[in-house]
Parts: C-alpha cells; structure tokens; sequence
C-alpha cells in the first residue's frame, strides 16, 4: 500500500473510533488468520453484578455476604466490586479485613472478626486443602447460565458460594458474527472456569475456548498458535491483558480499558466494542488490496 492510502486508511479508522498505530499494524491486521478475545470486559461489560448468595448449612445469606465483601474491600478485582457494591445494596455492615492478600487469577483471603476467610475458585478451594463442599451442583447449574460462581471459604470449610453474572456487550454478537464472515477464527481465552466460559461461548458461536487461564498464560497461548504458523490478533482491556497483546502479530486494547493495555496495543477500539475490529479488518483489506 502507498503511505497515501494507509493514511487514508488510518484517518477512516480514527474518525470511527478505530486508532491504528502505524503502517505495520494495518498491514499485520490485513494477514491475521485467529482472533483471541479476552472474555470479561471484552465480550461482556465487564461490569458484572451480584445476583445470589447460596449459604452452606450453619451459615446465613448475611453472614457469607458480609464476610466475602468485607474481604473483598482490599481488592480492585471487577468481581470484587460485584461483591462489595451487592453487599451494599443489600445493607450489609463491611467490617475490617486483616493479613489481605490477592492470589492472582485464583481469589482473596485474609482474616475478618479473627477468622481466616478466603474466597475465589475451584483452584483457590484446592490450595487451601479444603473439600469443595456440598453446593457443586447447584453452582454448576449457575455455570451453565454463563455466571460466575465463586466459593467462601470460613476456617477449614466452604461457607458458602456468592454468584455473579456479566451480560454479554449489546454489540458483540452481530461483531462476532462478521468477524466469522471476514474469515477468523475465534477463540476466547478466560480466567473464569470452564462451564462458565462454554455457556457464553456457546451463546456467540466462538470456535474454540480456552478456560481457568492464568494472566500469565495468555502470552504463551498465543506463542504456541504463532509456533503452528497462525496469524494471531488478541484483544483485551486488563492490565492482566498487556504481555499477551505484545506477543500478538497484531495486540487490540480496548479503549476503555487499562492504560498499559493500551500502549502495548496496535490498534486500539476507543468505544471499547468489537464493531471496530470489524471496521479495521475491513479497512486493512481495502488498503492493502489496492497493491495487489
Ligand atoms: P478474567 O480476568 O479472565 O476474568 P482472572 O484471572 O482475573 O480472570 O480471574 C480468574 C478467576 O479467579 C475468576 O473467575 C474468579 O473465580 C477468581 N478470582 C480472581 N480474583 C478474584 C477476586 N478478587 N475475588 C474472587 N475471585 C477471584
Ligand atoms: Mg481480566
């Protein structure tokens, strides 16, 4: 392509929201064969909600609902601020956690009224040493409405599970669906627990999950489709998000999302929805077409 075109080009993207780095970006995007999306504030709002705290026997509604929120007050997680805000609404009184300590891409814990509290995942459960106890499968069913389910764990048991839902972007599945058009293959790559990430797959015809990814492992997903010759496009908004859009032929932040997201990104979506990447890929092709 002409430096003239590819600044047409870029000028078109920037007027839609669309931000695209340089040449190289636009001309890498027009070669991308896989697209992995980050599923939380990608896919869905990423602004998910509170909606039912499932007690274990010996405990109360109130009383796992205040002791995960209070926990929860140390942590800047998305799922954290679910807690805290439905905790609120509900009229809990939050007390004061001690010993805080987040266990990246697992969960929390520390210690609340002299108890040692934690909350998070299946993988956390394991760690402690503690028997997922008795609400398996009703938080399987909860999973497989795409909500994720978390475990509270009191002393050397689970009190209880506190559930919370993340609706999917208005504008994500008709993005998703011309992405499929435009010839990509789409893979969702996830924190959250595998029947969780299959509901919400299996809602927007994704291809390919990979689920209970560590923020760690994302860049290594990508290496290993890069090592089979696949073109790979990710896109992300957590600062979790930031190794693994550097290692992508071509990194997508959104633009609502962390500023190191951002800058390691080649094309960045400022409305934060899908509908750019469309835009992009079709702006890529047009462009790099006309040397053709
Ligand atoms: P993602 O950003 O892909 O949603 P994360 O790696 O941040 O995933 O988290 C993975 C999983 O670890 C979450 O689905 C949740 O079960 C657990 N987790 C992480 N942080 C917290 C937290 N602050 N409170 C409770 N659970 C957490
Ligand atoms: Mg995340």
């Amino acid at each position: 392509a002409t430096p003239m075109s590819i600044m047409t080009a870029t000028g078109r993207g920037a007027q839609a929201g669309v931000l695209i780095k340089n040449a190289e970006a636009l001309e890498r995007f027009e070669k991308i064969d896989t697209l992995i999306v980050d599923k939380t504030g990608t896919l869905t709002m990423g602004k998910p909600e509170l909606v039912a705290v499932l007690p274990e026997p010996g405990y109360g509604e109130e009383d796992v609902l205040r002791l995960a929120a209070t926990l929860e007050k140390g942590s800047e997680h998305p799922l954290a601020e679910a807690i805290v805000r439905g905790a609120e609404a509900r009229g809990a009184e939050l007390g004061k956690a001690e010993d805080f300590e987040a266990v990246t891409g697992k969960g929390v814990k520390g210690r609340v009224d002299g108890q040692a509290v934690a909350l998070g995942n299946l993988a956390m459960v394991s760690d402690l040493g503690i028997a997922p106890g008795g609400l398996t499968e009703t938080a399987n069913a909860r999973r497989d409405q795409g909500e994720t389910v978390m475990f509270v764990v009191v002393g050397n048991s689970v009190a209880g599970l506190v559930a919370v839902a993340d609706p999917v972007k208005e504008s994500t599945p008709a993005a998703l669906k011309s992405l499929h058009e435009l010839g990509l293959r789409i893979i969702m790559a996830t924190g959250d627990n595998e029947r969780t990430a299959k509901a919400v797959a299996a809602l927007l015809g994704i291809d390919e999950i990979r689920a209970d990814v560590l923020p760690q492992d994302k860049a290594s997903i990508i290496r290993a489709l890069q090592a089979q010759g696949r073109k790979v496009a990710m896109a992300g908004d957590g600062v979790n998000d930031a190794p693994a859009l550097a290692q992508a032929d071509v990194g997508i932040a959104m633009g609502t999302g962390a500023d190191v997201a951002i800058e390691s990104a080649g094309i960045t979506l400022v409305k934060g929805n899908l509908d750019g990447i469309v835009r992009a890929r079709r702006l890529a092709r047009a462009t790099m077409g006309n040397i053709r």
